[in-house]
């Protein structure tokens, strides 16, 4: 075990070396705000900032440090795309919802891109283009079935990557070829929040870390919302739940509907550069077309390879994570049987009975949450919704925001059902792969 771990070995997000967290400065909460918010990551701090820039006082309250959730954790993937697959979807509900809901994804994308820019975050948001490489034959046909059905009906641009041409993308035999999508792309989430996180502190935003909310109560004083928190009280006319993937029990309504499941990442250790060129030559985004997928991608600031899989299988200890993760890396990329890792870390992730996200107001309380691996777009897309709502502006309603958001019977947030679900996505991309 201890060959596969380099010496400086962190159990720790990559991305915290560039941007470690932060403790926020010891003050007290003042006794009322204009708007409290749950939860300190892209979708809490985008809202944040927007209300700020607007004129209102708003506070963001994080049980940990800022920053400490998936917004820092994740793989800085940025798409537009769902797990509910677009020709799944108009099956199901019908052409005009598909594409309202996939326009909407595309407005998450674009707007997500363009933010940073307007606000110059510099954190590698590049389009770098995403590799799916295809598990088996039958995945290859579906995932141009799918990728035909987008480009048709929404004009969305792909090529597909024949078996024999894989070797172009990646130093893998072990997929069936793949499809590109050429104007994806990528960043650094770290830096991006971190760059998000002082633009709201530069607008106002009063930012609590160690400041767990445990109650949030109608009524009190002329402002609407009581909330309780580690550090005191405080009061707000306007409340916003932003803990997606952390959404605690006591929020009964929201943690009823989301199914929270672990992320697992690692980081190698620096490669010569022509071996980590070899392995993505096009420094693409890779994902593979499974329900449990493995995903690869250069780090943008060092050449490393990042890389993760194996969600929610249950483990927690971190040399048994490595190992996990050391042995799919090395199934893809057989090159890299030999490099340790560096980091090693996990995060929580939300999923939802539907696997789309939602956006809502449910008893006066705003949220975004269960983004289904498509926090980082959806997210900083929910977040400048939910402050558009609340400021009462006239803006074209999300398709997203007409959804129910669905729960089940006896589901409290518990998820003991995960280790099931994840043999049924096993189970059902195997016989996807069998049915050629
Ligand atoms: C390993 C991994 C890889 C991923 N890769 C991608 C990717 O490539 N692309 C992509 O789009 N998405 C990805 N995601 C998902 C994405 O990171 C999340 O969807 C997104 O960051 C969610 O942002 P958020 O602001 O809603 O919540 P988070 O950033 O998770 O923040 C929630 C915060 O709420 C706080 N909180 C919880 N309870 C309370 C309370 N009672 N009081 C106060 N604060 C509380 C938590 O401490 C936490 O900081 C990935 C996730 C993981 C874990």
């Amino acid at each position: 075990m201890k060959d596969l771990l380099t010496t400086d070995f962190r159990n720790a997000p990559y991305w915290w070396d560039a941007a470690p967290l932060t403790e926020s400065p010891g003050r007290a909460l003042a006794p009322s705000y204009d708007v409290v918010i749950i939860g300190s990551g892209y979708t809490g701090l985008r809202a944040a900032l927007t209300l700020a820039r607007a004129g209102r006082g708003v506070a963001v309250l994080d049980k940990e440090a800022p920053g400490y959730g998936a917004s820092r954790r994740n793989a800085g993937f940025l798409g537009r795309t769902l797990k509910k697959s677009y020709v799944d979807l108009k099956a199901v509900r019908g052409p005009a919802y598909a594409s309202a809901i996939y326009r909407d994804l595309s407005v998450a994308y674009e707007s997500t891109l363009a933010f940073i820019e307007e606000e110059g975050i510099d954190c590698h948001a590049i389009r770098c283009g995403r590799l799916v490489v295809a598990t088996s034959a039958a995945h290859y046909a579906g995932l141009e079935r799918e990728l035909a059905g987008m480009k048709a009906d929404l004009g969305l641009p792909y090529s597909m990557v024949p078996r024999g041409r894989l070797r172009e993308e990646m130093a893998t035999d072990l997929y069936d070829g793949g499809a590109v999508i050429p104007d994806l792309g990528s960043l650094h989430p770290g830096l991006y929040h971190r760059g998000l996180m002082t633009s709201a502190l530069a607008a106002g935003v009063a930012i609590f870390g160690n400041c767990e909310v445990t109650a949030v109560e109608r009524g009190g004083q002329g402002d609407r919302f009581g909330v309780t928190t580690a550090a005191g009280k405080t009061r707000a006319r306007d409340v916003v739940i932003a803990t997606n993937g952390y959404t605690p029990k006591s929020l009964r309504w929201h943690a009823r509907r989301v199914i929270p499941f672990v992320g697992y990442m690692a980081a190698t250790e620096p490669l010569p550069p022509a071996l980590l060129e070899k392995q993505l030559p096009r420094r693409r985004t890779v994902i593979d077309s499974n329900l449990d997928i493995d995903f690869f991608r250069p780090a943008p600031d060092s050449p490393r390879l990042l890389f993760g899989g194996a969600t929610a299988n249950g483990l927690k200890d971190p040399a048994a994570i490595a190992t996990l993760l050391h042995g799919r890396l090395a199934r893809a990329l057989p090159d890299l049987a030999d490099v340790k890792l560096s980091h090693v870390w996990t995060g929580q992730c939300a999923g939802t009975f539907d696997m789309m996200p939602h956006i809502g107001c449910h008893d006066g309380i705003w949220y975004g949450m269960g983004y289904n691996f498509a926090g980082v777009p959806m997210g900083s897309f929910f977040g400048l919704k939910i402050a558009q709502r609340i400021l009462g502006l006239p803006v074209e309603a999300s398709a997203f925001e007409q959804a129910a958001f669905p729960t089940l019977p006896l589901y409290r947030g518990s998820p003991w059902f995960l280790p099931l679900a994840m043999r049924y996505f096993a189970w059902k991309d195997a016989r996807l792969a069998r049915s050629t």
